[in-house]
């Protein structure tokens, strides 16, 4: 959902022909012999883990080197045609061959919050199999200093890494469930109710759970609710390992962040045991690093570096779901989730391979494993060929596209020395993207059992050239796993009746008392004149090209008559956040420009506001005309993706409705739903505020979505 400019696709890559054409030569060399390898990174050392954390140094210090930078990246790459599919769908079948039960490691209980064993020479060298436990890998041979390996696009003067690995051939059983969830879901009658819910009495049958860490409560900026006490005895369980790169409260940048974490605890309350993996950024806040649990750790070779790597996983629970972080300081140490192609694919490549080999390392095997947007895009195409014969590759997989603009595309020598993935996953039907690049989110569609997308309209539109970002083919020739669910919003975050952000908490019966009241406080916040009869509008937003800011620039003039304020609140793209500043200074108490990223502002603005502007060009699903419905304020959107299926025009002579919508991309019709809906603010206040209300009592919750994820993982697992 929300992938950031820095990973914007095409026109971001950037390769050194010459360079990248030879490394690729040599690649398939490579690849040859590796497919069948098992490179299933296991290793454990139980002298490492129980040493006691002082005498641990940091593995950035000693195991981390600072990556390098692929040499093929200083140079534009030109654009190529997309290549049309040939290729069937590699997607392979879940093994039935028998598994054998893996014997648990003893999990270390003490807490660490920094992961700093040092690791012996010695271990890097091959591993003679250990009796107990998950077999690990054979490490391949000596590891060479970072600086002399060469980057992939000089690959082709490296001696080639032999690896030789041992299988891992333990498997945890997955959990037999005779019947189908028939549970219909519970209708919301107000959606602002504060709703007392008992706490969920969520089993966790993973060893490590309940072995190791103790629960660990909420942050307090999220509103703290006991969760429904659901009758659960009848729901089918599964268990669901989610990978993905941000998840609030620990880092957030978007809409991503907010999936990650209301569809495991909704999953949770409907009988699903969910872990979720995660990078441990340097950035995540240090209340949540420290009452982080050590897990565990171990070494991993990766790709074609020849070196083996540290895995570090500390561990987080939280509402029955359990929070590991993959810890890595050479890979996660920046300050943001992403910063740039040139490190991030190679930071992604290192997160899919290890989050699946902490699953084995940690012996929690799920039915499920749920991979989010491209950072994850490989973990399918890892299930089914480097860990296809480990524990974790009898998982199905399923792959959610949360903004099918960001891919992940980066030219094939590189991709293929980070990932180390065999020469067959390199072809058009999979990863290769164009002529020399390889698509991470493409190979990660091929490889799934199911894709889904946040929003039925938007799984259509995909499959089109104008929304397609070039994969329009691809998506349409895997058309029959593809799936729209659209997303909700988390009750216990969002939620005006005790939102501790407020100036004043409401529900449905006092929304339209205390709304104004909200609307006042935020014109005080802002600078902006203090009236509650100016129609204020709200624009909560990443600033960048997808969500309609040119259109919204173009129509400011027209739309400050006197009687409107705008708030703004977001960053990006330069452009806009400079133009916005421009209108801050040019509307002076009417327009208020905030460029910054303030989740408690963005709380009040859709309390304060009585209408949220979300012009997108395209919009996945979209939350914030969600949060907006459910804080009463009404949506003015476009007719697109999720926007299209949340928001019900508002009809003028039935009264039906959820908010103003618009069709085409234009600003003459952007400015006619605006007019739209002051018209019926200043003339038709009793309407409007029967909208207001219908709006906050809908169901935006994630209790529908959360089933129908959980019959696609039925569907997947029918034992
Ligand atoms: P996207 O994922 O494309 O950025 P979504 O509408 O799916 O857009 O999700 C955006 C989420 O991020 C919403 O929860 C919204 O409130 C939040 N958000 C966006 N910009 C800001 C900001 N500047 N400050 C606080 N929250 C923001």
């Amino acid at each position: 959902m929300a992938q950031r400019k820095a990973h914007s696709t095409r026109k971001k890559r950037v390769a050194k022909k010459p360079a990248a054409q030879a490394a690729q030569k040599k690649a398939p060399v490579a690849a040859a012999s590796a497919p069948v390898v098992e490179t299933t990174p296991v290793v454990e050392n139980p002298k490492t883990v129980e040493t006691p954390v002082e005498v641990k140094t940091a593995p950035v210090e000693k195991t981390a080197p600072v990556v390098e930078k692929p040499q093929a990246v200083e140079k534009p790459v030109e654009e190529k045609p997309a290549l049309v599919e040939k290729k069937a769908a590699p997607v392979v079948e879940k093994p039935k061959a028998e598994v054998k039960p893996v014997e648990e490691k003893p999990a270390p209980v003490e807490k660490k919050t920094t992961p700093v064993v040092e690791k012996p020479k010695a271990e890097e060298k091959p591993v003679e199999e250990k009796p107990a436990s998950v077999e690990k890998k054979a490490a391949p041979v000596a590891e060479k200093p970072a600086e002399e390996k060469p980057a992939p696009a000089a690959k082709k003067t490296r001696a080639t890494t032999k690896k030789t690995a041992t299988k891992a051939k333990a498997a945890a059983e997955p959990e037999a469930e005779a019947t189908k969830s028939a549970k219909p879901a519970a209708k919301k009658a107000t959606a602002s109710k504060s709703k007392a819910k008992p706490a969920p009495v969520v089993e966790n049958p993973a060893p490590v759970a309940e072995e190791t860490t103790p629960v660990v409560e909420e942050p307090a900026s999220v509103v703290e609710e006991a969760a429904p006490m659901y009758d659960m005895s009848n729901l089918p369980r599964r268990s669901i390992a989610f990978i993905g790169s941000e998840c609030h409260p620990f880092v957030k940048t978007g809409g991503l962040g907010d999936v990650m974490y209301a569809l495991p605890r909704q999953l949770a309350r409907l009988n699903c045991d969910v872990r979720v993996i995660l990078p441990r950024y340097a950035c995540i806040p240090q209340k949540y690093q420290d009452q982080m649990v050590y897990r565990g750790e171990f070494y991993m070779d990766l790709g074609h570096t020849g070196r083996n790597y540290y895995v570090g996983i500390m561990e987080y629970i939280c509402d029955g779901v359990v929070y590991d972080f993959i810890d890595n300081q050479e890979f996660f140490s920046s300050g943001n989730p992403y910063t740039n192609l040139v490190d991030d694919i190679p930071k992604y490549c290192f997160f899919s391979k290890a989050a699946l080999a902490a699953l084995n390392y940690m012996n929690w095997i799920p039915d499920i494993v749920h991979c989010h947007d491209w950072q994850a895009g490989l973990v399918p195409v890892y299930l089914r060929t480097l860990f296809k014969d480990s524990p974790v590759g009898h998982a199905r997989s399923i792959l959610t596209i949360h903004n099918l603009r960001f891919q992940g595309i980066y030219n094939i020598p590189t991709i293929q020395y980070w990932s180390g993935l065999p020469g067959e996953v390199f072809q058009m039907g999979a990863l290769k993207d164009g002529y020399q690049d390889a698509n991470m989110l493409k190979g990660g569609i091929a490889y799934a059992d199911r894709v889904t997308t946040v929003s039925g309209t938007y799984a259509g539109e995909i499959q089109t050239a104008e929304y397609g970002e070039h994969l329009e083919g691809h998506l349409r020739y895997h058309s029959g796993k593809l799936r729209g669910i659209v997303n909700g919003i988390d009750y216990d975050m969002w939620n005006p009746a005790t939102d501790p952000a407020l100036a004043v908490n409401y529900d449905l019966g006092n929304v339209l008392d205390h709304k104004m009241e909200n609307k006042l406080a935020l014109q005080q916040e802002l600078g902006l004149e203090q009236n509650t009869d100016k129609f204020v509008i709200g624009l909560i937003s990443r600033l960048t090209n997808q969500k309609g800011l040119d259109l919204v620039s173009t129509v400011i003039p027209q739309v400050m008559d006197g009687n409107t304020q705008v708030v703004v609140l977001g960053t990006g793209d330069k452009e806009y956040e400079d133009t916005f500043r421009y209108y801050e200074n040019a509307y002076r108490g009417s327009f208020a420009a905030c460029i910054q990223y303030d989740e408690a502002r963005a709380h009040r603005i859709y309390a304060g506001a009585d209408a949220l502007l979300v012009p997108s060009r395209f919009e996945p699903c979209g939350l914030t005309q969600l949060n907006a419905m459910h804080y009463g304020t009404l949506p003015i959107v476009r007719e697109t993706g999720g926007l299209k299926d949340t928001v019900e025009p508002y009809n003028t002579f039935t009264g039906d409705g959820n908010g103003f919508t618009f069709n085409r991309y234009d600003a003459g019709l952007l400015l006619d739903a605006i007019n739209r809906a002051k018209t019926e603010y200043f003339t038709n206040r009793y309407h409007w505020d029967e909208v207001v209300q219908r709006d906050m009592a809908k169901d935006v919750s994630w209790e529908n979505s959360a089933r129908q994820y959980k019959d696609l993982y039925l569907e997947l697992t029918q034992w």
